[in-house]
């Protein structure tokens, strides 16, 4: 073979594998192989691109938005008991949510991993949930289940446990959100029950997240205005609003955070979910 057909295959051959190895930087691309349910308030179960099941505060019984029922009416979890992992942003009833009971049902998957702040780790393990499905992390740590990646971050909220028949509330560390990398690069930025705080400036510029999930309700959270401006600071290219409506009637709407988003001209696409749908 001439020298100068050989050099031709050599540059043929090693494009092909230029091509094959380039990362998929389209957002909306590689969003396509996660997919997301939302299950009412802050509930989320996500399907990675590899098909690991991954909750975030699965909450049913006394949600009025959760989606799955059983055949007399009460909340059914049988369709969250394929779950990997479970992500716990704080302590509150309505983000622990059905936690114990999921990771107790003889039907969940027995290498399940619960990740939680320390100290409400320790609350699980005290409620006899099995002490190796228990993954303790604090805020800004990073930990890799399966091939997940789940760095906790900063929430300003709080995180009593409880209140539960006569007992008070048990402390349950700080409340926290949760950024969420996929094995396609793909990333979540759960933001927990929150106030809007300064440092989403820092996690956008150093995590640089795709999608971002964040409260609208107001009362207890961010409303639609000051949610608006925390997509602002972190310019994901999809938000699917969040804790609104519901058992507590919430009153921030979609159409209000629609319409903020707009008068900041914003260039991100709203995804408004509905539960038990699944958003590809
Ligand atoms: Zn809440």
């Amino acid at each position: 073979m001439r020298m100068k057909t050989k050099i031709i295959i050599r540059f043929y051959w090693m494009a092909i594998l230029l091509l094959a190895l380039a990362p998929v930087s389209n957002a909306a691309e590689i969003g396509k192989k996660v997919q997301i349910t939302w299950l009412g308030q802050s509930g989320f179960k996500i399907v990675s691109p590899s098909g690991k099941v991954i909750l975030i505060d699965p909450w049913a019984k006394g949600n009025n938005l959760y989606p799955y029922k059983s055949s007399t009416g009460e909340p059914d979890l049988t369709p969250l008991l394929d779950a990997d992992m479970i992500l716990i942003t704080h302590g509150h009833f309505d983000h622990l949510g059905d936690t114990i009971p999921i990771s107790k049902d003889p039907a969940s998957k027995k290498d399940l991993k619960i990740v939680t702040i320390f100290e409400l780790m320790t609350y699980l393990w005290e409620e006899g949930v099995d002490q190796n499905k228990l993954i303790p992390m604090n805020i800004g740590g990073t930990v890799k289940i399966e091939d997940v990646q789940i760095t906790m971050v900063r929430a300003v909220h709080s995180s009593g446990i409880g209140p539960f028949a006569s007992k008070s509330l048990t402390y349950g560390g700080e409340a926290a959100g949760f950024i969420i990398e996929m094995n396609n690069g793909f990333k979540i930025y759960h933001t927990g029950d929150t106030a809007l705080f300064g440092e989403m400036k820092t996690y956008s510029t150093f995590y640089h997240p795709n999608l971002m999930m964040v409260p609208i309700g107001g009362i207890f959270t961010m409303g639609p205005k000051e949610a608006a401006l925390a997509v602002d600071f972190v310019h994901p290219q999809f938000v699917i609003p969040m804790h609104y409506g519901g058992t507590f009637n919430l009153p921030g709407t979609p159409a209000e955070f629609k319409s903020a988003l707009a008068k900041r001209g914003k260039a991100v696409k709203l995804i408004v979910p509905s539960p038990g749908k699944p958003i590809n």
